[in-house]
């Protein structure tokens, strides 16, 4: 179900197949996430954006082994140690490979010890991965700061003595502590101020095309992922609806739920940014999901064919899928 790729390219860095995440058991789990598969190529940004509920966070946490997946493949090129399927690996076999691959949270103080000096939070990440010891320690922190727009006397403040915005600085160069190839950005700027939002994508922007990085960023901010990002996964209830180069999903969605979205985003001032506002009616319960296509419950332009079978994705142009029947 991936776009078919070019057999001379390069292989994706990541290629996701078939992922599911239930949350409980008994008859009625909670399908965060059902049968996702999405691939992405080295140095790519790709966008993940959804209502609030659609499994997002929970793809982000499967990559980075946060939460173990029932099912599905994620086929990772490792650096080092060639093709590796991040889902079967045990956690002892995953904690090399936590290095390569990174997660920012939307509110990088909830994972902050407010006791914990910076130098020593920076420090700490060195040390899980056995990097810059000794005398080489002080100038990588340093570096790091200024990797993130920080002044070398901030190695010596606490948590609190932060802004939001450099608190977020604060969490992006722990990530880039441990010289990741891979950064999953989990609502990076949701916690921000809308004038500080900007620096921090910028930030996020130039530190990617500087590193080399491949990033995953996940936002309800629609303008961001339009300007960040080269292509965008669109979820429901667990489900990819659509996904395609970002100029082309912007400009010709061809997915009932990605038209709706973009239509219900408000763009009321040009201060104000478009943003995922929840659809009307309610999100259907991920424990009870709508038999056939998630989306009918809700779909403008359901019809009694959607109720029956879940729809496949097909490609209705180069690289652009669409999990819709109609034409
Ligand atoms: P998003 O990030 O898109 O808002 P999430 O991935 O956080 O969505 O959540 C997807 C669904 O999984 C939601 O219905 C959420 O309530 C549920 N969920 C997430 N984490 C857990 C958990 N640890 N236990 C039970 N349900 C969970
Ligand atoms: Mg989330």
């Amino acid at each position: 179900m991936n776009p078919v790729r070019n057999p001379q390219a390069e292989p994706p860095l990541l290629d996701i197949r078939g992922l599911s995440k239930h949350f409980g058991s008994g008859p009625h789990p909670v399908r965060a996430v059902s049968d996702v598969s999405f691939s992405i190529a080295r140095g790519e940004t790709l966008g993940l954006v959804g209502e609030s509920g659609s499994g997002k966070s929970t793809i982000g946490r499967l990559i980075t082994r946060l939460l173990d997946p029932n099912a599905g493949q994620m086929l990772y090129q490792d650096s080092q140690q060639g093709q590796t399927d991040l889902a079967a690996l045990s956690a002892a076999a995953y904690r090399p490979l936590r290095a390569r691959l990174q997660i920012i949270f939307q509110d990088p103080y909830a994972s902050l010890n407010p006791r914990m000096r910076i130098r020593q939070v920076l420090g700490e990440a060195l040390d899980t991965h056995g990097l810059a010891r000794g005398a080489a320690r002080e100038p990588r922190i340093q570096a790091l700061l200024q990797q993130v727009g920080l002044r070398p006397e901030h190695a010596d403040r606490l948590p609190h003595e932060f802004s939001g915005g450099q608190r977020q600085r604060i969490g992006i160069a722990r990530a880039l502590a441990v010289e990741p190839e891979f950064i999953v950005a989990d609502e990076p700027l949701s916690a921000l101020d809308v004038s500080i939002q900007a620096q921090v994508v910028n930030l996020l922007g130039d530190l990617k095309e500087q590193l080399g990085l491949t990033l995953l960023f996940i936002s309800h901010d629609l303008d961001v992922v339009e300007y960040l990002c080269d292509r965008v996964v669109v979820l429901y209830l667990g489900r990819v609806m659509e996904m395609a180069p970002t100029a082309t999903l912007y400009s010709r969605s061809r997915h009932p739920y990605t038209q709706a979205l973009l239509a219900a985003a408000p763009v009321l001032d040009p201060m104000q940014r478009r943003t995922i506002i929840p659809l009307k009616g309610d999100l259907p319960s991920p424990a009870h999901p709508p038999s056939g296509c998630v989306f009918r419950t809700r779909c403008p332009q359901a019809e009694a064919r959607c109720a029956e079978s879940a729809t496949p994705l097909r490609e209705v142009s180069a690289g652009h899928w669409t999990a819709c029947w109609r034409e």
